[in-house]
């Protein structure tokens, strides 16, 4: 096929068809596979042909859950991971040495912050962070050792939006190896390597399994920087199961029709909720108030699933809200069908001090809801049933 759209490639990327010619592929447990002869093992382990050797190497589920993505980010190459995680650390710990540095956006997700700031300082590799809303600040804080820099954008939980070509042409003046970790948006509203991403990161938890129930991750990018990263990944090992894999390639299926729901629910959620006199903030890229609204709408297809508002009354307030919700869940989960709730002062980012959580955009009364894609009717009706339960003005009337 000459040229197929973004959903027929997510649909129509498969693994060639065994002897039993099924529609749809099959599940690929083992662990292993054999050579043809002793002739061809040697050829497979020498590189000189392509092929599945061991799974953690590769595997057929992997493999096409990667090449799906791969068409679908427009990138060369990638490789799958156990876990976002696994991908984040890979995809730094592949390509860096010690004594080299990364310049990072300062809201990053807890665990990748904590890869800066515990992991990486054990072998010498150091970060800095920059702030999203002052782009000077970046270009002044490159070392003459830097040798990646590391994004999210949107970010979490703030949703702040960081210019990606903007950032796409300051590393390439420097030579560094931009790294996007590209987890809220997906390849459906937002390709980083367009932009000139040299390394896509994903978390495929999110919204790319879609139903809150595979953990998984990928790597994706340039194939010279893939290379690096797959001999490092392929001796450390943080493959993903097959099973996963198969369960990931399958989602990828339907992540298009799945996100367009997300974002319209999510919109209409953030334009109920804008203006409504129980908050003090609502933000949402795709609404005009928000202050790269029209960034957002350069560089992303849709808002994304993710609103965050800011409760009257603080962290009790918040605490509060979140207790008086009937439907929505409760779990530090997002991208998931059912709508989560997430409030992160007392919860993720709860051992921050409040200087702390200030600066990385965490107001005390900040909520965070990954909008499912339940009927909105019903995710607005708990949200403002929650708010009018625990409503501040209340305490004034009586
Ligand atoms: C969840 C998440 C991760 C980590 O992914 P896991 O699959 O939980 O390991 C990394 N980055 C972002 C932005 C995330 O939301």
């Amino acid at each position: 096929m000459e040229h197929q759209n973004f959903e027929t490639k997510a649909i129509r990327t498969q693994a060639s068809k065994s002897e039993f010619r099924e529609h749809s592929s099959p599940i690929y447990m083992t662990s292993s596979f054999t050579f043809e002869d002793a002739e061809q093992a040697r050829a497979l382990f020498a590189d000189e042909i392509q092929g599945n050797i061991y799974t953690r190497f590769s595997n057929p589920n992997n493999n096409e859950f990667i090449e799906k993505l791969c068409l679908l980010e427009e990138t060369e190459d990638g490789i799958a991971t156990a876990s976002g995680m696994a991908a984040m650390f890979s995809s730094m710990a592949g390509l860096l040495s010690a004594g080299d540095h990364v310049l990072a956006s300062r809201s990053v997700f807890g665990s990748t912050h904590q890869l800066f700031t515990k992991v990486f300082p054990k072998w010498g590799i150091s970060h800095t962070y920059a702030d999203i809303h002052n782009q000077d600040e970046w270009e002044e804080k490159i070392q003459p050792n830097t040798k990646m820099i590391f994004a999210e954008t949107p970010s979490n939980p703030g949703l702040d939006i960081i210019d990606l070509e903007w950032l796409g042409k300051l590393s390439k003046k420097h030579g560094l190896i931009l790294n996007i970790d590209n987890c809220f948006a997906t390849p459906y509203l937002q390709q980083p390597a367009k932009w000139g991403a040299d390394i896509v990161t994903h978390s495929a938890t999110k919204f790319i399994d879609g139903q809150g129930r595979a953990i998984g991750g990928a790597i994706l990018g340039r194939k010279d920087l893939i290379k690096e990263i797959r001999f490092f990944a392929r001796h450390s090992g943080p493959a993903l199961s097959p099973f996963n894999g198969w369960v990931l390639s399958k989602s990828l299926e339907t992540l298009h029709v799945r996100m367009d729901r997300h974002c319209d629910n999510a919109l209409k959620l953030a334009e109920y909720l804008e203006g409504h006199d129980e908050l003090e903030l609502v933000k949402y890229p795709f609404l005009k108030s928000h202050p790269k609204h029209l960034l957002a709408k350069k560089q992303m297809k849709h808002g994304g699933g993710l609103v965050t508002f800011v409760v009257k009354g603080g962290i009790e307030r918040g605490r509060d809200f979140l207790n008086s919700l009937e439907m929505l869940s409760l779990t530090a989960n997002l991208g998931d069908s059912r709508t989560t709730v997430t409030h992160p002062a007392s919860t993720t980012h709860s051992k921050l001090t409040d200087e702390e959580r200030l600066e990385v955009g965490i107001l005390p009364g900040l909520v965070r809801v990954s909008v499912g894609l339940e009927n909105v009717e019903d995710i607005i009706r708990d949200v403002e049933n929650a708010l009018i339960k625990t409503s501040i003005k209340e305490d004034v009337s009586v």
